[in-house]
């Protein structure tokens, strides 16, 4: 319970996924905040978090065969706190037409019968990183058919992982954004910042703080060396003629392929994975990848209109994993790479530890030595 002693006078630095949400739970629980962003808080094409790119999927399960058991248990955690958090949103301003941000329905893998050892070896890793998970079921192509009816009856043999969920993230960050002014959350747009114990500097001037808290994802780099961008690029398509409960994802020994369903029609496929900080436009390769192997999700998705291609870095330490590090009046969270939803709860609930000083270590893997 905090006191008005108690209470601080933050900065934060970047107003991406991490930042809006520290942002946001420091304010419900009295801080006084100012939030610096290099960019806007509602974006243009230009400069944009990663957060707006991503494909807002929390897959514990799938990330966890990828990375690590503690991915698996954070990711878990998430699934518990999004929907809690989202019950803090004013729901009169949540849209009218899709007023629900997240889903609880799972996520199904396919592939196509000549590739179906891919799904075994998905259960063999699994299986592996996480003994103890009992949440995915092997589905018939006629249990496919029956949950999504839409993808193509060539499917003989599927896994539904019950235990994931999605978000419908850009809506969500827009509602947080408008949620954060409403608050009175001090915010300086296009405004980049560097960092310092109980500093911020901008161009034009410098202020002190109790603390500063640093979430600007890879644009850390100029001082968190270690950190690196990790290129991922997506197609939105719109069509009418699909239905999708959930996200599906087509295993296939070269493309990796998901499909996230997302408000009016609307479909993110991706993501590739390319070790470079590239941020330029989709290459044709990659387009012709992601949008070959949708098509054979479902022969229908042939007459989706291709509205938006998207390119961003995610911000990843070597490990892959994230890491917070904490000195007096300053506080570093970032690496959250591709699993961004998935982690940030653990985040930034660790980082609201931290802050109240409060000697809860709830995800230890998480702290990293000062100094
Ligand atoms: C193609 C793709 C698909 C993805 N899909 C998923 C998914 O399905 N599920 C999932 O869990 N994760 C996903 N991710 C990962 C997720 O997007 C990231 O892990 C997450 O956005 C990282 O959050 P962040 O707040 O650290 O960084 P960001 O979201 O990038 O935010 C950083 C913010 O800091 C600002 N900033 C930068 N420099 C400065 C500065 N000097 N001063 C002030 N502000 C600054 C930036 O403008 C930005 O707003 C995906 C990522 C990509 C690229």
């Amino acid at each position: 319970m905090n006191t008005k002693s108690n209470l601080q006078h933050i900065a934060i630095a970047g107003a991406g996924l991490l930042g809006r949400l520290i942002a946001w739970r420091l304010r419900l629980q009295g801080h006084d905040i100012t939030l610096f962003e290099a960019g806007k808080l509602q974006p243009d094409n230009t400069l944009r978090a990663a957060a707006f790119t991503a494909a807002g999927m929390i897959a514990p399960l799938s990330e966890a065969v990828v990375s690590d058991a503690n991915v698996y248990r954070m990711g878990q955690f998430a699934l518990q706190r999004w929907p809690q958090w989202l019950s803090d949103l004013p729901q009169a301003n949540l849209p009218q037409q899709n007023p629900q941000l997240f889903f609880a329905k799972g996520s199904l893998l396919v592939a196509h019968p000549q590739d179906e050892s891919e799904l075994q070896q998905f259960e063999n890793e699994l299986n592996f990183v996480v003994p103890e998970c009992r949440n995915y079921q092997w589905l018939s192509g006629h249990e496919i058919q029956t949950l999504e009816p839409d993808l193509h009856s060539h499917f003989l043999r599927g896994l539904l992982l019950q235990e994931e969920g999605h978000l419908h993230n850009r809506e969500f960050l827009q509602q947080l954004g408008d949620e954060l002014v409403r608050l009175n959350v001090t915010i300086y747009e296009n405004t980049p910042v560097e960092v310092d114990p109980h500093t911020i500097r901008a161009l034009d001037r410098t202020e002190k703080f109790d603390l500063v808290i640093d979430c600007r994802g890879l644009g850390a780099k100029t001082q968190l060396t270690q950190l690196r961008g990790v290129r991922g690029e997506t197609l939105h398509v719109e069509t009418s003629e699909i239905r999708l409960q959930r996200p599906v994802r087509l295993m296939h020994p070269r493309y990796q392929l998901y499909v996230v369903p997302k408000p009016n029609n609307r479909f993110i496929i991706g993501a590739t994975q390319i070790e470079s900080e590239d941020r330029s436009p989709v290459t044709l390769q990659s387009s012709l990848e992601l949008g070959s192997a949708l098509y054979t999700l479902s022969p229908a998705f042939a007459e989706a209109r291709i509205i938006e291609t998207d390119t961003n870095l995610r911000p990843a330490f070597m490990d892959n994993l994230p890491k917070i590090f904490c000195s007096p009046g300053l506080i570093i969270a970032n690496g959250l790479f591709r699993h961004g939803y998935l982690l940030a709860p653990a985040v930034t609930e660790q980082v609201l530890a931290q802050v109240a000083q409060n000697h809860t270590i709830l995800f230890p893997n998480l702290l990293q030595p000062s100094g």
